[in-house]
């Protein structure tokens, strides 16, 4: 088998490196890579590479994700989150290959307080969600052959995130405030790309296996719960940390003001990737407490 990996160089691209690369031949690609194009800005120049290499899986790790700078970039998160993977569709369709992508909870308005399974109504609060949202049905409309999971909170070892942004900060300031009215569950980019193998193997097998999946870490919790949980187990991993934090204040998003409004309820149900898959999704405090061990 062979598969062609878009965005190499991300959180998820990254771990995809290693769980993909036990499935069969594995070419990888990143934004800059100079022998096949990686880049997304050129929507053709990615057609001829899956031309070329004419895999039997194509996997796209690659997005604007920027929530925030996305207000400013509309037309370029609109080409990287949804021209570019309808185009991937079209070649996918073309050559009969698998086509998986990843989305997110922020096609969602975020209202209520109860997970949202993949038939929930859509609503998009900003320009990234409003992009993946699109995303998404260039794929779906397109009929290729496709799994497109939806995740939250994404964090990995590598790069930066939330939580090594708390432990330098607790480092620094005796005091952190932390928004306490969204709720969620970290997902380890580690899981997804675990997750993403398996489905690939099960799609191979069955076409029932196809369509679109909710993937989160189980459990949930605030941001505040979170960055308390983080600092909880760094000083018990690491005892010698010197944390100069005292209190975490928890405060409500418009503390907060960010040009991209962030739904509120982002628990999303994974009962159906679960069901199909035979998939246990682990609590998300394991995750992240492993992601700790390595970086501390
Ligand atoms: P990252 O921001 O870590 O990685 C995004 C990737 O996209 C990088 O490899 C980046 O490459 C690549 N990229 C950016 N611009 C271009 C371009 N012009 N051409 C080609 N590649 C480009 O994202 P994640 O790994 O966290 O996200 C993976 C998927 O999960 C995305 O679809 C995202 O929308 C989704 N998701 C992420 C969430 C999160 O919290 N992060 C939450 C919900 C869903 P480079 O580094 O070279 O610029």
């Amino acid at each position: 088998m062979k598969i062609l990996l878009l965005g190499r160089g991300g959180q998820v691209g990254w771990e995809l490196q290693r769980s993909l690369s036990v499935l069969g031949d594995l070419v990888a690609l990143g934004h800059g890579t100079v022998e096949q194009c990686g880049d997304f800005t050129n929507p053709e120049g990615i057609a001829h590479t899956v031309r070329a290499l004419r895999p039997d899986v194509i996997v796209n790790a690659a997005a604007h994700t920027a929530v925030d700078k996305a207000e400013s970039e509309p037309e370029l998160a609109h080409l990287l989150n949804a021209v570019t993977p309808g185009v991937l569709a079209r070649e996918a369709k073309i050559l009969g290959a698998l086509l998986v992508h990843y989305s997110t909870d922020y096609v969602f308005d975020g209202s209520g307080d109860t997970p949202r399974d993949e038939q929930a109504f859509v609503a998009p609060l900003s320009v990234y969600g409003q992009t993946k949202l699109e995303g998404e049905q260039l794929i779906q409309s397109s009929g290729c052959r496709h799994m497109i999971f939806r995740t939250s909170w994404v964090y990995a070892a590598r790069g930066g995130n939330f939580a090594k942004t708390i432990l330098r900060l607790a480092q620094e300031r005796e005091q952190l405030t932390v928004i306490n009215d969204q709720f969620g569950a970290p997902t380890g980019a580690d899981m997804l790309a675990d997750v993403t193998a398996h489905a690939i193997r099960h799609a191979q097998q069955s076409s029932e296996s196809l369509g679109l999946y909710h993937c989160v870490a189980g459990g949930e919790t605030t941001w505040h719960a979170y960055a308390q949980y983080v600092l909880d187990t760094a000083k018990q991993l690491k005892p010698e940390l010197a944390l100069k934090v005292q209190t975490i204040t928890p405060v409500a998003t418009s503390a907060f003001p960010t040009p991209a409004k962030r739904p509120h309820n982002s628990r999303l149900s994974t009962h159906k990737l679960q069901a199909n898959f035979g998939l246990q999704l682990p609590h998300w405090h394991h995750g992240v407490a492993r992601m700790l061990q390595e970086i501390l």
